[in-house]
């Protein structure tokens, strides 16, 4: 691995293969979802990645809906699906193809198969099937059908398809190796007799092809020539290509399928290209669910308003949320194509969609739980007009369709935050109290002279001067207020309802649980501020506009719910700045903001939040473990030793101590020089995701955990690299710091060197710089994002921000 790779491993795979000559140079890359629900953020790494590597080499893509399973698919989920990828901002070739499509050309295909000796018709029931599979350690038996003649089962197989059998009664398999290691060999089924109705179809088909003789095949009638998927599908690729090397083109009657490019003669395996499958880890978000199934029980369930609920990770949530394509595609790029899973950090998404809007966004002033403020010194029923601009000063060219400006109206009766004033302010707090001074946002200096309150004590009112000479900001004694606060006139304003939403889950892994994801919904994740109040501009503006209001975050206007026409409906994209504070215990990702590591958790005005070490879900794991400490005074010690002497969060405590082979690891891998604190996290937090949950099964000694640990904490390597090398090491184990030596993985210290990378970076992209330069300031993003993939996150981000922007100037 050299230190400065530009390109991904699939970008680099595929750069070869066309410099090679491979296929005559070309590429033909395909987005193969199911259309059985709305396509979610992990989707749209797969079709920037899809898409992306075709576009960047001036291959195609296509999108093909493998719809091979009738009973869960929809033309309306074919239809979102098509609305999403043109979103993004991706555009297929021709139209869209189905494996539907190639159910003729894949039944021909396996009539061939039979007549050359590799399926057969099995006539178990599913379970004996299984049953006869073996395990992992026993090898497989044979079926006692797997002799049939090849004109029985040829009949056999005619007769499936014309209808005469029950569902159930009869299989086609696959002819290769009950001894098979890679359990998909042990003759995998490749037709499922059901009597169902299909979308596309209809009731023409008694069987239906499985998704993994299917996928593969369609690879090839398609003539795709790179094919990339997610880890999971790793053993697959064993079946894909004996498929391939078994069947014979010319069997398919490919001419009749239209849009087919691939092909091949009668030969077996002839066909050309031979479509090469890569595998790339999932994208996983924390905070959240990427799973169709998953987001699809949140949607029956009511947990949500939809699939396009503003907390749904589906496109058309975060659509309808705000999100813009190109945050998703800063976001996407940001986090890189990887060869181990890894989750995400929600604070990396946050960045990027900041990023995107930062230029694009007008600002506006909307009060979000208003207090009546009355200017006693303003005369009622005047309205004094003023223009104020729409972006600051550093915003340096916004969207050019966009005025400069807008009027606001300043009146007697104004609005200000609730949050903004406090009748005995705390130290520090730099906004409106008894006898004190603000400026109102674009307007004059507002000083608190009186408070009313109601019958309960509640302030309803306050009483306040304006200085006529302050009007744009400043006095010209040059006193300071106390700070500078947003507000509406209460008279002009416009009624609206504000949603603010939260995380979906209270936990950051909710499917680490598998019994009950949806035990770990955050409660809060929608609030809804019925009395907010926005200035009057609005009104007039096209539907789909982002704003900043100002000191609350970015909001979209919705776009679906008009809230009955009596006011309009606004949705927080997201909150200004990180309002969930770093993680507290070991510090981590300080100076690592513009990578994937940017930790963040509970709301900070929102009371006791757990700590990051906090709850980790499995409420029955918690009770389990309670009981094993009752049982146990070994553990019960070591728990309240956790809690003094380490001085480990409750929680922590908790999931180390609950049984001795886990809480003997923790001892091992802490007891050297390592923190204990950091040690615990890592356990907790990486190798808990990495191990399923099962922390002890793991190749990683607690020595070599302790290791990697001590390299992250002392600086020699980066918190993403060490999360990138940690499934590596618990799958293979091995000795961190001498991985790190010999494949490079250290930090670069050199400033000298990540300038380098900076400026091939800037010169890799003359488009983009130009574009920064002409005002797309989030474009930075992009660069950093560029330059951390480039030196795979062993670069200082923070050296690398200093470095890009001093370049770009
Ligand atoms: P889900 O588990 O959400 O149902 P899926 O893999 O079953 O996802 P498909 O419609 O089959 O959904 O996915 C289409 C493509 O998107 C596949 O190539 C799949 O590998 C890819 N993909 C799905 N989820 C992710 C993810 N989280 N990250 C990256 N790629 C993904
Ligand atoms: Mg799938």
């Amino acid at each position: 691995m050299s230190a400065e790779r530009p390109l991904d491993f699939i970008r680099q795979i595929v750069a070869d293969d066309v410099a090679s000559g491979t296929h005559g140079g070309r590429v033909l890359t395909r987005f193969p979802p199911e259309p059985n629900g709305y396509l979610h953020i992990g989707h749209a790494a797969a079709i920037c990645l899809d898409f992306g590597v075709a576009e960047e080499v001036g291959g195609r893509t296509t999108l093909r809906m493998d719809d091979t399973n009738p009973t869960t698919e929809d033309p309306a989920f074919v239809e979102a699906i098509a609305e999403d990828i043109r979103w993004l901002g991706f555009e297929w070739e021709g139209d869209i193809r189905y494996a539907s499509d190639y159910f003729e050309a894949l039944y021909r295909m396996a009539e061939r198969m039979i007549e050359d000796g590799f399926a057969y018709v099995d006539s178990l029931s599913e379970e004996e099937i299984r049953a006869y599979r073996g395990t992992v350690t026993e090898p497989g038996r044979p079926s006692p059908y797997r002799e049939r003649s090849v004109e029985e089962n040829l009949d056999l197989l005619r007769c499936m398809r014309a209808g005469e059998f029950e569902d159930g009664s009869h299989v086609l398999r696959a002819r290769i190796d009950l001894a098979a290691s890679n359990m998909k060999m042990r003759d995998p089924l490749m037709y499922r007799i059901r009597h169902a109705h299909h979308y596309r179809t209809g009731d023409e088909w008694p069987i239906y092809p499985m998704y993994d003789w299917a996928h593969g095949q369609s690879d090839a009638i398609e003539g795709i020539t790179h094919s990339f998927c997610t880890l999971e599908f790793d053993n697959n690729r064993e079946l894909y290509d004996w498929f391939i090397e078994h069947t014979r083109p010319s069997a398919s009657g490919l001419d009749e399928v239209p849009g087919a490019e691939g092909g091949g003669g009668d030969e077996l395996g002839s066909w050309n290209p031979r479509p090469r499958q890569y595998e790339f880890a999932r994208l996983n978000l924390d905070y959240t669910v990427v799973s169709k199934r998953k987001l699809k029980a949140l949607v029956t369930g009511g947990h949500v308003d939809g699939w396009d609920d503003p907390r749904m990770p589906t496109l058309a949530g975060l659509r309808r949320r705000g999100v813009t394509p190109e945050a998703i595609r800063i976001f996407i790029d940001q986090v890189g194509i990887a060869k181990a899973d890894k989750r995400v950090d929600i604070g990396t998404f946050e960045y990027a969609i900041r990023e995107a809007l930062n230029t694009v966004a007008p600002r506006v002033l909307c009060v979000l739980d208003p207090l009546r403020v009355v200017v006693e010194n303003f005369p009622e029923a005047e309205v004094e007009w003023s223009d104020a601009p729409y972006f600051p000063h550093d915003v340096e060219s916004p969207p050019g369709d966009w005025p400069d400006t807008r009027r606001i109206p300043f009146t007697r009766e104004l609005l200000i935050e609730r949050d903004d004033f406090r009748e005995h302010p705390p130290g520090g707090f730099r906004r409106l109290a008894p006898g004190r001074e603000v400026r109102l946002r674009h307007a004059y200096f507002l000083r608190c002279r009186d408070v009313v309150r109601d019958a309960a004590g509640e302030i309803v009112e306050l009483r306040c001067t304006y200085d006529p000479e302050t009007r744009g900001g400043s006095a010209s004694d040059g006193r300071k207020p106390a700070g500078t606060i947003h507000w509406v006139s209460a008279t002009e304003s416009l009624p609206v309802e504000a949603r603010l939403y939260d995380r979906l889950f209270a936990d950051p892994d909710p499917s680490g649980d598998r019994r009950e994801f949806l035990a770990h919904l955050n409660p809060d994740s929608l609030v809804r501020m019925t009395d907010a109040r926005i200035e009057p501009s609005v009104a007039g503006d096209p539907p789909g506009t982002h704003y900043q209001f100002e000191r609350q975050g970015y909001f979209v206007r919705d776009e679906g719910d008009t809230g009955n026409g009596e006011r309009l409906v606004f949705n927080r994209t997201v909150a200004l700045r990180d309002t969930w504070s770093r993680r507290a215990v070991d510090g981590a990702g300080a100076g690592d903001s513009a990578t994937a590591v940017v930790r963040e958790r509970g709301p900070r005005d929102r009371g006791a939040v757990a700590d990051d070490d906090g709850p980790i879900g499995e409420d029955t794991g918690r009770a389990e473990r309670d009981r094993a400490r009752a049982a146990s005074a070994e553990l019960a010690a070591r728990y309240e030793r956790y809690r003094t002497e380490l001085d480990l969060s409750e929680d922590a405590a908790d999931l180390l101590s609950g049984d001795l082979a886990t809480a003997d690891y923790f001892e091992a891998a802490s007891g050297g020089a390592a923190d204990a604190r950091a040690v615990a996290n890592w356990l907790i937090h990486e190798v808990r995701g990495a191990t399923d949950g099962h922390v002890t099964e793991t190749r990683l000694a607690p020595e070599a955990l302790a290791a990697l640990v001590t390299l992250v904490e002392t600086g020699t390597v980066s918190r993403p690299v060490a999360k990138e090398l940690l499934p590596r090491l618990v799958e293979s184990g091995g000795d961190p710091a001498e991985i790190v030596e010999r494949e490079g993985l250290g930090r670069i210290e050199d400033s000298g060197r990540i300038e380098s990378v900076v400026e091939r970076v800037l010169s890799e992209h003359p488009a983009e710089v130009a574009r920064y330069r002409e005002g797309q300031s989030a474009l930075s993003g992009f660069f950093i994002g560029q330059v951390m993939r480039a030196t795979e996150g062993r670069a200082d981000p923070g050296v690398v921000r200093e470095l890009v922007e001093e370049k770009l100037g």
